[in-house]
């Protein structure tokens, strides 16, 4: 059932309740109050017939009187059908109200005709119906208006709510002027649209990158395949350039994926104490190192992290180091900070946050000489972000960078 009906129901049915309470009370009373006078002027009668004997004053002429057994004065004509008992009777068409009074020598019994009294009630009773029938009409429609007037800016929040898809995300929900609870969810959606817009922008760039990225190797695979094809089988020379390359780029590739796998994936730390040292000896065997490069590492430091996530973190920040340094590549471990130091061309200030970002290269022209696609750091950001590490870099181009990883509290 529509909202609208519910709350005019609601409304409705309280109305009605409280419409025929009122009435029903109100025509209750009066016609308790009314009888009650009636009663009360009949006894005044029973009085002035004991105080005046049975003489006749005009007042108690109008009445139906009987004293014991003697019927006094009978201006209706029912003696015969009046019943010995008090209340209000019906005799023909005519209504009677008869007053009982006993006394240990007699009793008295007055009745006056009250039809026009009980027609009276009864003509009420019609008209207090027929009122309450339209009030409750009247308080539906009323209801029935409200109602539709007050969610009216529900409708339109689904009508504009229905406009908003993946095309069209940037469209925002129009805030009523009210300030009431309506206005205040529009404005909570409209912030909700916010953040989904920002994360479904951001998943859109990645995509975009992550397939741009990926073009460039597989469109130099297609060429080598190609150049294969055509002549790798004639000359050894240009098969093992090409295989080689080939190679080279689905190492590339794989490492690529590897990363993306890492950001796409959530986030679950396990923490466990870890030889900081014992962690870059491990990275240090696997990684290639050109000869010309001098890795130096000093101390250790025993923390409790997730040692697999700080190995990535480790991992990406070393292996910039050797791509880029010159000569000499440094690993310091202190109490609280790790400090990876190179002699390579160093970052310009003004890209040193920005090499953080995701698909990031310094400068293209320079960053061709070495391989990578601007995700590592991007990687390390969140990572740390994630372990509590801060990471500060310290570098000037021609100069060599250094980048510091520190946390807070030592394990
Ligand atoms: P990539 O895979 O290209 O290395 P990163 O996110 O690890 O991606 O690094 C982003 C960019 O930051 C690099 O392309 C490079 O321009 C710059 N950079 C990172 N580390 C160093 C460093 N030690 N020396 C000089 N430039 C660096």
């Amino acid at each position: 059932m529509k909202l609208v009906w519910k709350l005019t129901i609601f409304n409705t049915f309280i109305v009605s309740i409280t419409i025929i309470t009122l009435f029903w009370t109100f025509y209750g009373s009066l016609k308790a109050a009314l009888i009650k006078a009636q009663q009360v002027h009949l006894k005044n009668i029973v009085k002035l017939v004991e105080t005046k004997g049975a003489r006749w004053s005009p007042a108690t002429r109008r009445f139906f009187v009987k004293v014991n057994e003697n019927v006094l004065n009978d201006p209706y004509g029912i003696a015969a059908k009046l019943p010995d008992s008090g209340g209000i009777f019906k005799i023909g068409d005519e209504y009677y109200m008869v007053v009982m009074v006993t006394r240990p020598q007699r009793k008295v019994i007055i009745a006056a005709n009250v039809t026009p009294l009980i027609n009276g009630f009864q003509s009420m009773a019609t008209t207090a119906l027929i009122t309450s029938i339209i009030g409750i009409g009247f308080s539906f429609g009323i209801a029935l208006l409200l109602s539709s007037y007050s969610l009216r800016p529900l409708k339109s929040l689904l009508n504009d709510l229905k406009k908003i898809s993946g095309e069209s995300l940037s469209l925002r929900l129009g805030v009523p002027k009210s300030g009431d609870e309506i206005a205040t969810l529009i404005k909570e959606i409209n912030s909700m649209l916010d953040r989904i817009e920002q994360a479904y922008r951001a998943q859109e760039r990645f995509v975009h990158d992550v397939s741009h990225e990926l073009r460039n190797p597989l469109a130099s695979m297609k060429g080598f395949i190609d150049v294969l094809k055509k002549w790798g089988i004639k000359e050894k020379e240009i098969f093992e350039e090409a295989t080689s390359e080939l190679a080279s780029l689905v190492e590339e590739m794989s490492q690529l994926v590897d990363n993306l796998l890492i950001l796409a994936k959530p986030i679950e730390l396990e923490l466990k104490k870890t030889s900081v040292a014992k962690l870059v000896r491990e990275i240090l065997k696997n990684l290639r190192i050109p000869p010309r490069i001098m890795v130096k590492l000093e101390g250790d430091a025993v923390v409790s992290t997730s040692p697999q996530h700080l190995k990535i973190i480790l991992k990406n920040i070393i292996e910039n180091a050797v791509k880029f340094a010159n000569s000499l590549v440094q690993v310091k471990i202190e109490e609280n900070h790790i400090i990876v130091e190179d002699d390579g061309p160093g970052i310009p200030k003004e890209e040193q946050d920005r090499i953080f970002e995701r698909f990031y290269r310094v400068d293209a022209s320079r960053d061709r000489r070495t391989k990578g696609h601007g995700i590592g750091l991007s990687i390390v950001k969140e990572l740390s972000e994630k372990l509590k590490i801060k990471i500060t870099l310290e570098s000037q181009p021609g100069k060599g960078s250094r980048f510091i990883l520190s946390w807070g509290e030592k394990a």
